[in-house]
């Protein structure tokens, strides 16, 4: 599932790409991803809008429209975009085609179809905004915030990492390097992460996302950048998928244990 900076790749791809274009048509060919809303709402929700940016909150990519409203993509397991000049017909895993007024079409493909397109007329209005925490690349990411947010909880540090209401953005994947290179372990209780150990948690959790977005993201499956391109992220990964690898740091195997129904992977003796 792609998180913050697959999620980040793709904002800063479609971001020249749409930016300043309005969008002159929308057809729907599979209605699964509008939610409650039907083609009909969804198509009148947005065409004549104006794309003014492409930004992002967590896993969230967020069009904001002029002359009012935000169009919000959730792309969950294997949503994708491509911008390109119009298909002669729809291929199996369009979903929606958005018509730009340059005479391009920007397509949201989906094979699994757990993703999500939502309309909204104010940020606030969007339910699953609502709820999210803090993303780790906001300037509200402190050291400070970050001491305090874990303080008050029990929980085991992959499962508070990977808690959306509590930091907006993180996976599987990034939750499992940034722990490694904080040296702690994903089973440590978050309250019981000391002074020194937090600070490397914050440099840890910034380090890690800006070298994934700095390389696109991971492409381990089904992520694509916008237009079919991989990420190089895979190539950069110390624990992640590396089940009974030496440690890169301490040559000790790579372990592998299910948390909450998920693969967890870490260095036994550099992660305490
Ligand atoms: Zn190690």
């Amino acid at each position: 599932m792609p998180e913050l900076p697959e999620v980040e790749t793709i904002v800063r791809e479609l971001r020249p790409m749409v930016t300043g274009r309005t969008v002159v048509d929308v057809a729907v060919f599979r209605a699964d991803a509008l939610g409650s809303l039907g083609p009909d709402e969804f198509r009148a929700a947005l065409c004549g809008k104006r794309i003014l940016n492409v930004t992002r909150r967590g896993k969230f990519l967020i069009f904001e429209l002029s002359p009012a409203g935000y169009l919000i993509c959730h792309l969950r397991m294997t949503g994708k975009f491509a911008v390109t000049t119009a298909p002669a017909r729809p291929e199996r895993h369009h979903r929606v085609w958005f018509h730009l007024d340059d005479g391009s079409v920007m397509i949201f493909q989906d094979m699994r179809c757990f993703g999500t397109l939502a309309v909204v007329e104010r940020l606030p209005d969007a339910p699953s905004l609502a709820k999210l925490g803090m993303d780790p690349l906001s300037r509200g990411f402190s050291l400070k915030w970050l001491a305090g947010a874990l303080g008050r909880s029990k929980s085991p540090l992959k499962h508070w990492l990977m808690d959306q209401t509590k930091i907006a953005g993180l996976g599987n994947i990034y939750t499992a390097e940034i722990l490694f290179r904080a040296g702690l372990s994903p089973l440590r209780p978050a309250c019981q992460v000391g002074d020194e150990e937090t600070a490397q948690l914050h440099r840890a959790t910034r380090e890690v996302l800006r070298r994934a977005i700095r390389k696109n993201g991971t492409t381990i499956s089904d992520f694509r950048r916008v237009d079919e391109k991989t990420g190089e992220f895979q190539n950069f990964l110390r624990v992640y998928g590396k089940e009974r690898e030496p440690c890169l740091s301490c040559h000790t195997p790579i372990a592998k244990i299910r948390q909450q129904q998920r693969s967890t992977f870490y260095c036994p003796s550099c992660q305490t």
